[in-house]
């Protein structure tokens, strides 16, 4: 098979986690552009995030959690689309439970950190960097800087806290992260935070030359495998109870006579 379309012209983080998790997933996602309906975790996450984004955008002084409500209108106006509404089925009363709920998760961000005490030297930070002949893109949260005059990459997480038998898979985005920053920067941010708005927990780890070593390795062996899969016609199904689990491409998959469990 001639694949219709051609290889995303770059890679994010979580695309090529896609591909790492299922490569079937990627090929559905990435190359034959298969829609992936809205679910509420994507959309409360969504909106929270861009919440915080307005609110980091104000000066230090400014930021708290009474500045959150004057943003939920536009909240809903950018991030509730109409196809959104459709996929979650949402109606006047669901949808003031949905802001009400992102509200809160929004405003106990607050409690975990003081956020006019932060530095902040980018707020959703686009990086667009090729890593050993891999072209990476991505949108970082947050990028604050350290009273000892490191870098953090910040990360809000909506969804509840990793089992920790997982936790080296819930770092692996924001290390990549790291990698891309120190390609676009000139300079590798010495920690990672993953804040856990919703539960208001916060998980740390530091960036070592190592851990960015290793993922730029498994983005340019990823990348290796995603040009032979593409080039072959076909990526195969890896299914599994933790890839299938939340996948939208479950019926497409049972139907071509993968074995998806559940
Ligand atoms: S349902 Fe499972 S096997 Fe199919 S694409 Fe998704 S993760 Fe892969």
């Amino acid at each position: 098979m001639t694949f219709e379309r051609p290889l995303p012209a770059s890679l994010s983080p979580s695309r090529l986690q896609d591909f790492q998790s299922c490569p079937r997933k990627f090929q559905h996602a990435s190359i034959d552009r298969i829609p992936q309906p809205a679910t509420k975790a994507t959309a409360l996450g969504r909106f929270v995030h861009y919440v915080l984004e307005q609110v980091f955008k104000l000066d230090n002084a400014q930021r708290g959690d009474h500045q959150v409500g004057a943003y939920l209108n536009d909240a809903v106006a950018n991030i509730l689309t109409d196809d959104v509404r459709t996929d979650l089925g949402l109606t006047e009363v669901t949808t003031s439970s949905f802001v009400a709920e992102g509200e809160r998760i929004a405003k106990n961000y607050f409690t975990m950190e003081d956020a006019t005490a932060r530095q902040v030297e980018g707020v959703e930070q686009r990086l667009n960097v090729e890593i050993d002949g891999v072209p990476l893109v991505g949108i970082l949260d947050r990028l604050d800087r350290e009273d000892d005059g490191s870098l953090t990459i910040v990360d809000y997480k909506t969804g509840r806290l990793p089992n920790v038998n997982y936790l080296s898979s819930t770092f692996a985005n924001t290390e990549l992260y790291a990698a891309m920053c120190e390609a676009a920067l000139g300079e590798t941010p010495k920690q990672i935070r993953l804040l856990y708005v919703g539960a208001g927990e916060a998980i740390e780890r530091p960036v070592t030359e190592v851990v960015v070593g290793a993922r730029r390795k498994a983005a340019v062996n990823a990348w290796s495998s995603i040009n032979n899969y593409y080039a072959e016609g076909g990526f195969p199904a890896r299914p599994s109870a933790n890839s299938c689990r939340f996948c939208a491409y479950k019926p497409l998959c049972r139907a071509s006579g993968v074995a998806v469990p559940g």
